[in-house]
């Protein structure tokens, strides 16, 4: 008899470790293959990594099945794992679980999508026109529709041949019923995007901006990283589509397009769709666990071959990739906010490096580290400094808030019934007026949602805040509640103050449900569409809304920063920031730069068309430089102001850093283990001598609860990646975390946000 076999099996457990077990006289699973195995006394499907010596083990326990023929995640894709398990200091096997279809990680085998079609075909030709005349004499329809069905190549399907062109269902019956066609039921992978109409392509001859930067994009080796700096409306989506016409359709590769959120961006999926149609698998967030497992069988045979998604995209299980495109790179939705906390752009270029692969970077405001790394020449630098065509940029006009105050009467404001001339100066009235006189289209932004931001009470200053989080409660109307925008907690509104029973409880601060009443009121024939978080719940409402404005439905666009995205709508001519300073004093390093690149998108927005545009900006703080550089559309020197407060104190891109977040039920144990944890590993460091990674803090974090759960948090710092990879490890593996209050430690490798 043989000896038992062993493999190395990764689990997705909060372990850093991996297990044996023994095949018995079976097949060993190929590395990337699915293996189910006893974990105690239940049962796990864990990811085989493939043979291992089991001299070692006492009493090695068998797996129970090995359901993969072939390997469900290639060796590039394994390799990426390994990786992210190391940057990201997680476990491999929760990795692993992590990219892949959530219908591959259970125990029961997927199942296709099931859903049906019926299907009609033709079953009789009719080659001569004799034949065909004598067949249709006094059937005109029905010659129609078998024509129509011959140009299709013989098939189609039944609800498009009705309801898209419109023939009878008599009339198919009719050609079944004479034998010409027959009938049957499909089954057809699910796939919301197709039911979409598409565009047609409109070829565009390239600029010589374009034009150059495809030329490098081609010649490009693999594993070459581009950063495609191109302002709004420069046509960067065009280049993107020149590069994969040549990676996909003249070379054969494959390609995976990352945008910010599929919903906000649907007319950039349907350029994509338009030119390489059924190539293209759109992953949207709405697509079912069985449509999404569509999608992933589809990719990975190798029937289509452009994955375009938001940030799980960049696990697509292609092979033979030949070009990763990140399209506003960025944005900060391409961070996962849980474990593991990849950045799907960093993951893009270790990607692009194991499978050979060509990197482009787009965006009108890179981040910061993205700009480092072209000026460090690591990235190429391509640049579109022009609207195509004869469009110009908008000219920007701000308004300081703090002078513009229309009087109102001599009365003071009531904060509960502000005016529409409180939030809406002189120029920003008269614009939008003369837009709705002219037929043009507007944008409001607003980056607030509900109807107030807090009540408070007039008499004792008290407001209500959430018993779950350190946050106050926002106002809502329609239905009238406030609500937690952190937890979600609801409460109805009291009339009296809690504290002192004072009865003038008021709202202060606006929100985009306040502004839409405002407008309705000003201007009562307007049509005006509000799109936030509370407008676009249902899985297409974000597409809807955008639809409606495209069409022309819609002559003012409110919104938060939702609408600031890839929008290219020729007839808007005017965006106005109704308020341009929610979020620049946040306390987070990123706060300028986050409020620079939504203005400067916002303001993109503009003047896409030939009848040219404006933006208004209104802000209380006209000097800053967020403000100032997105007024002169000057990406350059935003950064010649922002990067000085990135070296002193020293944050990204002049370091490398983690946010380690400590967080438990009890404010005391939650602190005292932030303090334990900094005095822990201030002690390695001096034990170690490692003197390339320091440590800040603890502090409570910005937002100090959430959820019910205290918070603190300490940041690690160093110049060089690999040190804090060793330390951030050696701290997650080893540091004791008492099994109390629910105590957690959450490690967040390059952060997006520090709150
Ligand atoms: P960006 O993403 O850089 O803001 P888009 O890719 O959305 O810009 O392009 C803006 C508009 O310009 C789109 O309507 C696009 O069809 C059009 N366009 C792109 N390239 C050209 C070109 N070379 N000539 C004319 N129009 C173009
Ligand atoms: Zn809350």
């Amino acid at each position: 008899m043989n000896a038992p076999r062993f493999i190395e099996v990764a689990l997705p457990l909060p372990l850093f470790q991996t297990f044996t077990y023994s095949v018995g006289d079976g097949p060993i699973p190929r590395p990337g293959s699915r293996v189910l195995v006893p974990v105690r006394n239940k049962r796990a499907i864990g990811i085989s990594l493939g043979p291992a010596d089991g001299a070692g083990i006492a009493r090695p326990r068998a797996i129970i099945e090995a359901p993969d023929a072939e390997p469900v995640l290639s060796d590039a894709m394994m390799s990426i794992c390994r990786w992210m398990a190391e940057y990201y200091v997680v476990p491999l096997g929760i990795v692993l679980r992590s990219v892949l279809p959530v219908l591959l990680t259970g125990e029961r085998a997927p199942q296709p999508s099931t859903k049906t079609l019926r299907v009609a075909s033709i079953v009789r030709e009719l080659p001569t026109l004799l034949e065909r005349d004598a067949m249709f004499k006094r059937a005109p329809r029905q010659r129609a529709l078998y024509e129509v069905l011959e140009q299709m190549g013989g098939r189609g399907e039944v609800p498009h041949l009705t309801a898209q062109l419109g023939f009878g269902a008599d009339l198919v019956r009719a050609l079944q019923a004479r034998g010409l066609v027959a009938i049957e039921t499909s089954v057809v992978a699910r796939d919301p995007f197709q039911s979409r109409a598409r565009i047609a392509a409109t070829p565009h001859e390239p600029s010589a901006a374009q034009a150059d930067a495809i030329a490098q994009l081609v010649q490009a080796k693999g594993g070459d990283v581009f950063l495609l700096r191109g302002v709004t409306g420069s046509g960067k989506t065009l280049v993107y589509i020149e590069l994969l016409r040549e990676i996909v359709m003249r070379r054969g590769q494959s390609a995976i397009v990352l945008v910010p959120e599929i919903a906000l961006t649907p007319q950039t999926v349907d350029r994509f769709r338009a030119v390489f149609g059924d190539e293209v698998a759109v992953l949207h967030s709405a697509l079912s666990d069985g449509e999404r497992y569509d999608a992933y069988l589809a990719l990975r045979r190798g029937e289509k071959r452009i994955a375009v998604g938001a940030r799980s995209a960049i696990f697509a299980p292609l092979a033979n990739l030949g070009a990763i495109i990140v399209d506003e790179e960025h944005e900060g939705s391409y961070k996962n906010g849980e474990t593991p906390r990849y950045h799907a752009r960093e993951v893009a270029m270790v990607r692009a490096r194991a499978e050979g692969a060509v990197v482009v970077l787009g965006s009108a405001t890179p981040s910061l580290e993205s700009w480092e790394n072209a000026a460090q020449g690591k990235y190429t630098l391509l640049s579109l400094p022009e609207r195509v065509g004869a469009a110009k940029l908008p000219t920007v006009e701000v308004v300081d808030l703090r002078h513009s105050r229309r009087p109102v009467g001599g009365k003071p404001i009531d904060p509960s019934r502000v005016p529409f001339n409180y939030v809406f100066s002189e120029p920003l009235e008269a614009a939008l007026g003369e837009r709705l006189q002219k037929g043009e289209q507007s944008i409001l932004l607003l980056n607030r949602r509900g109807y107030a931001s807090f009540l408070q009470c007039d008499a004792c200053g008290t407001v209500r805040s959430c018993p779950n989080c350190s946050i106050t409660l926002t106002y809502h109307r329609s239905p009238e509640r406030l609500i937690c925008h952190y937890c979600l907690h609801e409460e109805l509104p009291e009339a009296k103050c809690r504290k002192c029973g004072g009865s003038t409880v008021k709202q202060r601060g606006l929100g985009t449900q306040q502004v839409e009443r405002l407008i309705a009121e000003r201007y009562p024939y307007a049509r005006i569409a509000r799109m936030d978080v509370d407008t676009t719940s249902g899985k297409w409402a974000h597409t809807e809304i955008l639809d409606r404005v495209g069409r022309g439905e819609v002559e003012i666009l409110l919104g938060t920063q939702m609408i600031a995205k890839g929008l290219d709508f020729p007839n808007v001519t005017l965006v106005g920031v109704i308020d341009a300073d929610v979020g620049i004093n946040l306390p987070d390093f990123r706060a300028s730069e986050r409020s620079f690149q939504l203005l400067s998108q916002v303001a993109g927005r503009a003047g896409r068309g030939p009848k040219g545009g404006e933006v208004i900006i209104q802000t209380r703080v006209p000097t800053h430089h967020a403000v100032q550089c997105a007024v002169t559309h000057d990406y350059l020197a935003f950064v010649r102001q922002e990067s000085p407060a990135r070296r002193d104190p020293p944050y990204p891109p002049a370091i490398r850093l983690a946010n380690v977040i400590f967080s438990g039920l009890n404010e005391d144990a939650t602190a005292k283990l932030a303090l334990d944890a900094a005095e822990w590993v201030r002690a390695l460091l001096a034990s170690q001598a490692i003197t390339d990674v320091t440590v800040v803090g603890p502090a409570p974090c910005a937002v100090d609860r959430i959820k019910k759960r205290w918070r603190w948090h300490l940041l690690l710092k160093s110049q060089k990646a690999s040190a804090l990879s060793n330390v951030g490890r050696y701290f997650v593996e080893r540091f004791p975390v008492p099994a109390s209050h629910s105590l957690r430690v959450a490690f967040d490798r390059d952060p997006v946000s520090l709150l």
